[in-house]
């Protein structure tokens, strides 16, 4: 049966999963094969999801839905086919649910930002904090930003987001403004969608200055996957806000694809080593091996680097005997909110004696409070 436009149902009325994903590939190799249109030769992409009765459900209405949630997490994960995965469809009407609420907890304040300090490894002051997005779902509870962020970037709604963020962030460096301690850089995460948005550049210079930020206090977070997008977009944006001092990280470095020529184009200050490299690196050599490299690449691009991820003092003897410069992770602190970080920051401050340069050292090792 055909059920829309270019969907169709296939009832295979017995047989097993692996005949049905037997029938979905001979099915997929007939149409890739092609269709004849008058003079051209077209051939066709496929997709197939597989729900059984009755394992996956007793009833036509809930076998077709359940289909439906194999196809698109086939699509999803670039598979010719998949069986329906118990509990999936749970899953995918949650999604459904989150991406359809985001826009509505935006303008509700649902959203809360923390932050977790940054050290700088040569002396182990705290050199900065990243700003991280929150959730309080008044049904949900808690949700994590590693599932909302994906769906408002996949729904649209990230750049309300990312104006949710900027504007709590930079409201709460202005609120710091009299603090000198707290005089630390502000680190801020953005998405593709956003470095490739036209206004975000304008609308960050005109928040800095209606809040009266430093712009040089401010580094904006980006992923590798934003840059290959459209890197010409993305270089637009960036060059108009380093113009004005603001400063850029690459995030999640090693997990993308961008190149040397790129990253060398691009006002780049800092690298942040992905934490899975980072979480290793004090046993396995191959982890080590790439965190030392990523060092010598970004130093030699006069970049600095930041390890994320560090949770433990192995790691963070083996990150400063690399010459790592700053350090962020369970081990120093997690996400804390606004006010726990201004004692975080008068703790440490504390903790470290003023020395002169060449004698610098850590003198209170992080995690040990
Ligand atoms: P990210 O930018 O790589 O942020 C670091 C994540 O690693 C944070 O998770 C942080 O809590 C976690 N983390 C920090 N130290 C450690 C550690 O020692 N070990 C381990 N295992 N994890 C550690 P969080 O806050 O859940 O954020 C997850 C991701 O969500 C972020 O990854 C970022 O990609 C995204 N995200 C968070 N806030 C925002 C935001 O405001 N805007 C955008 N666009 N994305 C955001
Ligand atoms: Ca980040
Ligand atoms: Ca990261």
């Amino acid at each position: 049966a055909r059920t829309s436009t270019d969907r169709f149902v296939v009832l295979l009325a017995d047989g097993s999963a692996d005949k049905a994903q037997m029938i979905a590939r001979q099915l997929g190799s007939a149409l890739r094969s092609g269709l004849q249109l008058g003079a051209v030769d077209s051939p066709l992409d496929s997709t197939f999801g597989i729900s059984l009765a009755p394992e996956h459900a007793d009833n036509a209405a809930d076998l077709l839905r359940r289909a439906e949630v194999a196809l698109n997490d086939a699509r999803a994960s670039a598979r010719p086919s998949l069986v329906y995965v118990p509990g999936s469809d749970e899953r995918f009407r949650r999604r459904l649910e989150l991406s359809a609420d985001l826009r509505r907890a935006i303008l509700a304040n649902e959203m809360s930002l923390l932050f977790q300090p940054k050290l700088r490894v040569s002396d182990g002051a705290v050199s900065g904090a990243e700003a991280l997005v929150r959730w309080h779902h008044p049904k949900l509870g808690e949700i994590s930003p590693v599932e909302f962020v994906p769906l408002a970037e996949a729904s649209g709604s990230i750049r309300d987001l990312t104006r949710w963020v900027m504007r709590a962030a930079l409201q709460q460096a202005a609120a710091w403004r009299s603090l000198p301690e707290m005089q630390i850089d502000l680190a801020i995460n953005v998405s593709a969608a956003d470095l490739v948005d036209p206004e975000l550049g304008n609308e960050v210079v005109a928040l800095l200055a209606e809040l009266h930020v430093p712009s040089t206090r401010i580094v904006l977070e980006i992923t590798e996957g934003a840059l290959v997008q459209d890197a010409a977009a993305a270089a637009r944006c960036m060059a108009l806000l380093q113009a004005i001092g603001v400063r850029f990280a690459i995030d999640d470095f090693g997990t993308g694809h961008s190149s040397l020529s790129l990253l060398q184009r691009l006002p780049v200050d800092l690298l942040k080593v992905d934490r899975s490299f980072v979480l290793h690196a004090h046993e396995h050599d191959e982890d080590r091996e790439i965190v030392a490299s990523t060092m010598g690449l970004a130093h030699a691009l006069g970049m600095k680097v930041v390890a994320e991820g560090v949770e433990h003092q192995a790691s963070w003897d083996v990150l400063a005997s690399l010459g790592c410069d700053y350090v962020q992770g369970y081990f120093v602190s997690r996400p804390i909110t606004a006010d726990a970080l201004v004692a975080f920051v008068r703790d440490r401050a504390q903790s470290i004696t003023p020395r002169p340069v060449s004698e610098q050292r850590l003198l209170r090792k992080p995690g040990t409070a």
